[in-house]
């Protein structure tokens, strides 16, 4: 490889492998370890930052999180201290991961709402998509699909405008959620679409996305239609260029589950046979684990129930085995992950910055409690305002409480994205329930209304039907002002949010008051 002789170039050279979804992660950690060698020379700290992150990503997809998890460390000081917001927004997507992977879904998630927040306009078109598509994952991976559904449909909506091929992995991904949450229905829609987009684009799906759907088709039954799929899966492996044995042993099980589910028994057992090989041959022992699983219910198909006994045993065996080897595993990352007490301290640091409520991914109200009274100290424009929904409690009584939660998301999302657009450091919080409070720093009232009723037409006019089914959908919003009570404070200027936001219920809902327009109701 020719190093990059100067730090555009340098720069360049690493956006390819930030930005590119490589399946070689020991050919692409050799390059970083190349081009962090570059950057020192040129004196770059950011660059000798990035190259670092580089390499611990790489380090994670071959497999050494603890390795992944010390490098990071390297980085994480020196961006939080320049705050370098891109790399930071890169580093807490590692962060989420590494902390699935210790099964900590939750700060999974923080990180994952964090690697979004701190996209800006330096921040690539591929971070506004994979961001969202990571923290779609972290949301599944906690449990909430619903949530995950909204950012995978945002993350879309960016890549079919931009048309990225980003797009193929994140149908893969989505697909992948629903088949595991159980969503057989929706995993086929999913895998569908992939499909179908791979046709319109004439790209050839790669080995991965076919496995997600050959298993799709083997829950749904589809045995056929599976083993068509997965023949094609491993033809595909068989023509690229890394040696993945692990991927090509998953690969060879779910081609089994196809053929044992339409009776082809000998084949399948063929097939177990050779992934059993290379599992033996390579140490794969998770695939082993669900090699054994496998193996015993092709027995049972079979009716050999005694040799389909004796194999649960054995896969019983060997999965408490690989969990007490993963378990050491994941301690050892936990102590690279807490070595010192500067990592420790940054931990909670993070836990503390990331209040945010579940469901939405809003700012909470402890977010609210810990910035409101400083601002109301410090800035004299400031305007705030609480927003209800209307009626909501007949959307969760009609309909069910799931689509309340999912017209919550959506509203949740209108609300943070009516503030990004027009006032950047104002943010949107859950207060609780149905209630939401929009915070505008440097913003005169008679701006905050405006920009609230747009907010609030842009609720109203939005087409709801695909999960309301006609139940219209609108809120009510109070306002108040410091520059209408300069004494103000947090329990004040909350309370006279909340009086406007009460005459606005009774003046008839989907209307904003303020203190100026009070018994005013806006133009429909
Ligand atoms: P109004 O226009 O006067 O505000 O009427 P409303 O029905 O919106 O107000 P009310 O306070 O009577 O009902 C609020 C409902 O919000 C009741 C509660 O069950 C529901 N709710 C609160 N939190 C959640 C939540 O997290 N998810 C769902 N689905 N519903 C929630
Ligand atoms: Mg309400
Ligand atoms: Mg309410």
């Amino acid at each position: 490889m020719e190093l990059p002789v100067d730090a555009d170039m340098l720069s360049a050279a690493l956006l390819d492998i930030e930005d590119k979804r490589s399946w070689d992660a020991r050919a692409e950690l050799a390059r970083a370890i190349l081009l962090e060698q570059a950057a020192q020379e040129l004196g770059d700290p950011l660059l000798i930052a990035r190259a670092r992150l580089c390499q611990a990503n790489m380090r994670m997809r071959d497999g050494d999180i603890t390795g992944a998890t010390e490098q990071i460390w390297q980085v994480h000081e020196w961006a939080v201290a320049n705050d370098a917001r891109v790399l930071l927004a890169r580093m807490h997507v590692l962060w989420s991961y590494i902390h699935q992977h210790l099964g900590d879904a939750e700060q999974g998630l923080e990180h994952a709402l964090l690697s979004v927040e701190l996209l800006d306009d330096e921040a690539t078109d591929h971070m506004h998509i994979w961001h969202r598509v990571k923290l779609a994952d972290a949301f599944w991976a906690a449990g909430s699909m619903d949530a995950a559904r909204v950012r995978y449909a945002q993350a879309e909506d960016l890549a079919v405008r931009s048309g990225s091929l980003a797009l193929l992995c994140l149908l893969n991904n989505q697909a992948f959620a629903e088949f595991d949450s159980g969503e057989t229905q929706r995993a086929e829609q999913v895998a569908g679409r992939l499909q179908h987009l791979a046709v319109e684009w004439d790209v050839r799906l790669e080995p991965d996305y076919l496995d997600t759907i050959g298993s799709i088709q083997v829950g749904n039954g589809s045995f056929a239609e599976a083993e068509a799929t997965m023949r094609l899966c491993i033809e595909r492996h068989g023509e690229g260029q890394h040696d993945r044995a692990d991927a090509l042993a998953g690969y060879l099980l779910t081609l089994a589950q196809a053929q044992r589910g339409r009776g082809a028994f000998d084949l399948a057992q063929q097939n177990l046979d050779e992934c059993r090989d290379l599992c033996v041959d390579r140490h794969l022992l998770d695939m082993l684990v669900r090699l054994h699983q496998e193996q015993a219910e092709l027995h049972a198909a079979r009716g050999e129930f005694a040799e389909a006994f004796a194999m649960h045993k054995t896969f019983f065996t060997a999965y408490q085995n690989l969990h007490s080897l993963q378990r050491e595993a994941r301690t050892r990352t936990r102590q690279a992950m807490f070595e010192t007490v500067e990592a420790r301290q940054e931990a909670e640091r993070f836990r503390e910055q990331a209040r945010r409520d579940p469901l939405t991914g809003l700012h909470n109200r402890r977010f609210v409690d810990e910035s409101l009274p400083t601002l109301i100290e410090t800035d004299p424009a400031l305007t705030i305002a609480l927003v209800d929904l209307d009626h909501f409690k007949q959307i969760n009584d009609r309909l069910s409480h799931n689509v309340g939660d999912q017209v919550l998301i959506r509203v949740a999302a209108m609300l943070a994205e009516g503030v990004a657009g027009a006032c950047p450091e104002g943010f949107a919080a859950r207060m609780g329930g149905e209630e939401f409070l929009i915070v505008l720093p440097g913003t005169t009232p008679g701006r905050a209304t405006a920009l609230l009723d747009g907010i609030r037409r842009t609720v109203r006019d939005h087409d709801w039907r695909d999960i309301t089914r006609g139940l219209p959908v609108t809120v009510s919003i109070g306002v108040a002002a410091i520059a209408d009570d300069p004494d103000a404070t947090q329990p004040t200027l909350l309370s006279t949010a909340d009086s406007h936001l009460y005459a606005a219920k009774h003046a008839g809902r989907d209307r904003v008051v303020s203190a100026a327009s009070r018994g005013y109701a806006s133009a429909a």
